[in-house]
């Protein structure tokens, strides 16, 4: 197997579609098609366990970029702690070790009829199932004046890679004594505790090389998880550099002024040196444009299969899926990808239908060696999903538990890439 280009996909496809590139057998036919649309933590996990559930089906992963950069971990990047590169993995041993066709390209259009996926580059894909995963959108109508390209200069930095460079850049540059300003967004979001990780981890870059600057957090929300650990985490490792304003307190932040890079609420306008606005959220665009998005701007689901409520032979997991209790978060997209794949794999194959388990487990960084934990099992009801069992590390802790959960968290990304692409 090998990884096609846009362009390579393009000349091959043609208009006889995909199927003749691959023409594999299986139980006295072709092989079942499945196609994965987002090479992500959600994507790449449904891929590669659907690839090695079955010999009998056939897995396409459509994927724009080359190589992903992983969004967790992305936060150490900004704080000088680790480099883009480390945290950046390709598609090689999915397409060679796992026999997947990867393809380069963005899926433009999904028919949920016709069962066929349209590509930018020009070919079209027809399946028996789709798996999308296309992560997050921004409404960017939810602050005036925040735009796309308002995000070239005040950046959100909430899909990692180039707007996380450019962040980093920003911090860099700012003069010592300057103010950090960061607008975090409303439930539900990417990575609950990810805005206070970010304001941590940036007080321990500037305490490093810009002592007297200051983080000032403007919140649409007026509590936030594990709040009590991260102000703990704060007093103790920044006192007096981080600022959190709750919505109740501002009234909510109303527009943002790009050019003298200000921020008005309410009653108050903020000025910055740089600020980092982090918007609302919805489900990524193709998700929007297929028809999987109910009025909440996310994708309801099936809770044991995360088959789409909206569309039958569509599947939606990763933080695009309105799952219930689950957080967006990598782990959980990771856990929403195998049972997906599961299921698809019993549907299609008539192999053997597995329980869900579903879990989340999530380490966040005060300092680099202080790190909290929180692990949540999850139950599936017919209609949603809710929590069954749930730990968080509490304020108080002592200092070894903390730089352990710090070494544990450097051994959860390495296993939890290898999990996902290796
Ligand atoms: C700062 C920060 C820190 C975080 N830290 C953690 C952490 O410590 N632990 C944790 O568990 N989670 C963490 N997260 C959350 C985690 O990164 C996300 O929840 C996770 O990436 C969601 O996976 P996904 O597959 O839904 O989306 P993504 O990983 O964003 O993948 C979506 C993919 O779909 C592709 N795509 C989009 N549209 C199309 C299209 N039309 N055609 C083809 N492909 C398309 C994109 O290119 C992308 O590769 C963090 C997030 C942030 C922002």
């Amino acid at each position: 197997m090998k990884c096609w280009t846009r362009r390579q996909f393009s000349c091959l496809a043609g208009a006889t579609g995909v199927t003749a590139l691959c023409p594999k057998k299986a139980r006295g036919g072709t092989k079942a098609r499945v196609v994965v649309i987002g090479g992500g933590v959600g994507g790449a996990t449904s891929a590669k366990y659907l690839a090695m559930s079955s010999s009998a089906l056939d897995v396409t992963l459509v994927e724009p970029k080359a190589r992903y950069t992983t969004c967790f971990f992305s936060n150490l990047y900004l704080a000088g702690l680790r480099s883009l590169e480390s945290l950046t993995h390709d598609y090689d041993i999915l397409a060679q070790r796992y026999g997947i066709n990867v393809i380069r390209d963005a899926v433009t259009t999904l028919d949920p009829v016709a069962r066929t996926i349209g590509l930018e580059g020009g070919g079209t894909l027809p399946y028996d199932r789709a798996v999308v995963a296309p992560g997050i959108s921004f409404r960017y109508d939810a602050i005036e004046g925040y735009d796309e390209a308002a995000a070239q200069i005040m950046p959100h930095a909430w899909i990692a890679g180039v707007q996380t460079k450019l962040l980093r850049q920003q911090l860099e540059g700012m003069k010592d004594g300057g103010v950090f300003l960061m607008v975090a967004p409303p439930d539900p979001f990417r990575c609950p505790p990810g805005p206070y990780e970010r304001a941590s981890l940036i007080a321990y870059y500037f305490k490093q090389y810009k002592p007297r600057a200051k983080i000032l957090i403007l919140d649409a929300k007026d509590s936030f998880f594990e709040q009590d650990v991260f102000q703990d985490g704060w007093y103790r490792h920044y006192p007096g550099m981080i600022e959190w304003l709750p919505g109740q307190f501002t009234g909510g932040v109303k527009a943002i002024d790009v050019k003298n890079r200000s921020v008005k609420t309410s009653g108050e306008i903020f000025k910055a040196d740089v600020a980092n606005i982090i918007p609302a959220q919805m489900a990524g665009e193709l998700a929007q444009r297929a028809g999987l998005v109910d009025q909440s701007g996310w994708c309801p689901i099936d809770p044991k299969t995360f088959e789409s409520k909206l569309q039958p032979g569509v599947h939606v997991v990763g933080d695009a899926a309105r799952a219930g209790n689950m957080a967006k978060s990598a782990f959980a997209s990771n856990s929403q990808g195998k049972v997906c794949a599961f299921a698809i794999a019993a549907a299609l194959t008539g192999s053997e239908q597995f329980a869900p388990h579903l879990f989340n487990t999530c380490f966040t960084l005060l300092a680099p060696d202080d790190a909290v934990t929180s692990a949540i099992s999850y139950r599936t009801e017919p209609e949603t999903i809710k929590i069954s069992d749930i730990f968080v590390s509490k304020v108080g802790e002592n200092a070894e538990t903390r730089r352990k959960a710090v070494r544990e968290a450097n051994g959860w990304y390495a296993a939890f890439t290898h999990d996902l692409f290796g």
